[in-house]
């Protein structure tokens, strides 16, 4: 019997403000789409939260046995500056202000978002589509559209009607807001638009004649607008109606409000069961931006090399001080908040690599069950990370007194224990098992130590010229031996 039969998870479904019990369309299957990012820049630690968000809780569903089918698409067309209907597409400013192809930044920040992933240990999506790969279907979705009544053809751009659609659909459902606060709060010079109204957006944007990236319409040679993309690529991958759309909490409007509106007009039904949203990611209690230096690229936490942060951190350990806070939560990124973690994180992975050395006995003076329990409760429970941690440093407690002998555990508890704890550690939480002398900097160390032992021995034996050769060739590799009263250190230079 698969666990989700004994298991029953809560959502927070943003579309309700509040949490629901995860009922999948079809019994034991799952469809979850969330959207991807802009590849124009290299991937924001915001992004990465978000996804990593995803990622926790595609691996949940899937641990439960669940079948899961996780589209997570690659923005490569069609996101313009501001998110707003005019303006520069963010791809093609990129390529203009480099000199390349388009498909060059598309190429090339797709890897390094693939690259950031993997060394945070994701896992990859099920189906990852691309917007250029699917413009034919993009097409179709705008002419049935247009045919149902709610979008129109302007100077060769098709324009959805947001006004026509609340007459008959509720606009601003998914975020909140009513079309008559949008119309009161909208200021735009009139003139500068082909659209009826302010609120309507692009579904298709006809090309100026610099725009490179441009493919052949009924309506003219153009792009096609960026919130129609998921719509065509979620229902193609999922069907019109699936369980699960998830995003960052600043796509909940417009993207998402749009994307919903799309689906209602074309296929006459609402898309999603649950719209699930991560909340941002701070840095030093403010918002990061590049100009204030209050910034920091993923990568930068795994070389140190940032003024953010006093240290270089294991991959492992920064995803796991992200997950000590709940997705719905802000997460204010310190260095002593991934400091603390590092201490945490390598507790755990001490005591998960005690677990194989603890012993059975007759008698069990621990309710392990009723623990095991509180780890599936945790993440039942809208996927609250924090909370299974918690569960897990119980655990931690409980392996430190079985090897003191201050508890005890039956062979079958004991292999209970085990399995869930590697289960939510390593195959749920996607941390890796690093202990603390796998960082390079202590294997150089180490590697640096040996060789300041050979040249010792070298010169023991008077060999002279090999004792020279092992100094200056680490010179050549920037490493300097200083020969002092209590032996020899080294500086790397
Ligand atoms: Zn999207």
């Amino acid at each position: 019997m698969p666990l989700f039969e004994n298991q029953q998870i809560q959502i927070y479904n943003s579309l309700s403000g509040k949490k629901e019990s995860f009922n999948p369309i079809t019994k034991g299957s799952i469809g979850m789409y969330v959207c991807g990012p802009t590849v124009y820049s290299n991937v924001h630690l915001g992004n990465v939260r978000t996804f990593m968000s995803f990622d926790v809780i595609f691996r949940y569903l899937k641990h439960l046995g669940y079948k899961v089918r996780y589209v997570r698409n690659i923005t490569d067309a069609g996101h313009l500056e501001n998110d707003a209907d005019v303006g520069e597409d963010r791809i093609a400013k990129k390529a203009r202000i480099e000199e390349i192809e388009p498909m060059e930044v598309v190429q090339r920040y797709t890897v390094d978002f693939h690259n950031t992933l993997n060394t945070f240990n994701f896992l990859p999506p099920s189906i990852e589509p691309t917007a250029t790969g699917h413009i034919i279907e993009q097409i179709e979705l705008i002419n049935t559209i247009i045919e149902k009544g709610f979008a129109y053809e302007v100077n060769g751009s098709v324009y959805f009607d947001v006004h026509k659609f609340n007459e008959t659909h509720d606009y601003g459902k998914l975020s909140k807001r009513k079309l008559e606060d949008l119309i009161h709060n909208t200021r735009e010079l009139e003139g500068q638009s082909d659209k009826k109204n302010p609120q309507d957006f692009a579904l298709w944007k006809r090309a100026e004649p610099q725009h490179i990236m441009r493919w052949p319409s009924p309506w003219s040679d153009g792009f096609p607008g960026w919130h129609l993309e998921c719509t065509a690529m979620s229902t193609k991958y999922l069907g019109e109606h699936f369980d699960i759309h998830g995003g960052g909490m600043d796509l909940k409007f417009p993207h998402h409000e749009c994307e919903i509106a799309q689906n209602e007009a074309a296929k006459g039904q609402t898309p999603v069961n649950y719209w699930m949203h991560a909340n941002m990611l701070i840095m030093n209690g403010k918002k990061m931006a590049k100009s204030t230096g209050n910034f920091i690229l993923p990568n930068e936490i795994f070389s140190g090399d940032n003024a953010n942060i006093s240290k270089a951190f294991a991959p492992s350990v920064a995803r796991f001080f992200m997950l000590q806070a709940h997705y719905r939560s802000i997460l204010d990124f310190t260095n002593d908040g991934l400091l603390a973690s590092e201490k945490g994180f390598y507790r755990l992975m001490d005591a998960v690599n005690l677990l194989e050395e603890l012993k059975p006995s007759d008698t069990s003076t621990i309710d392990i069950d009723t623990w095991r329990q509180s780890c599936y409760d945790a993440m039942n429970d809208d996927f609250n990370s924090p909370i299974l941690i918690a569960n897990l440093f119980e655990a931690v407690k409980y392996i430190n007194q079985i090897k003191e002998g201050d508890q005890t555990l039956t062979a079958d508890d004991l292999s209970t224990l085990k399995t869930t704890v590697n289960s939510f550690t390593f195959d749920i939480l996607g941390l890796e098992n690093v202990t603390k002398n796998d960082s390079g900097t202590d294997k150089l160390s180490g590697a640096v130590e040996v060789l300041i032992k050979l040249r010792k021995e070298a010169r023991a034996n008077k060999d002279f010229a090999l004792s020279d050769k092992i100094r200056d060739e680490l010179v050549e590799v920037g490493i300097q031996l200083n020969d002092g009263k209590d032996g020899t250190t080294f500086s790397v230079n």
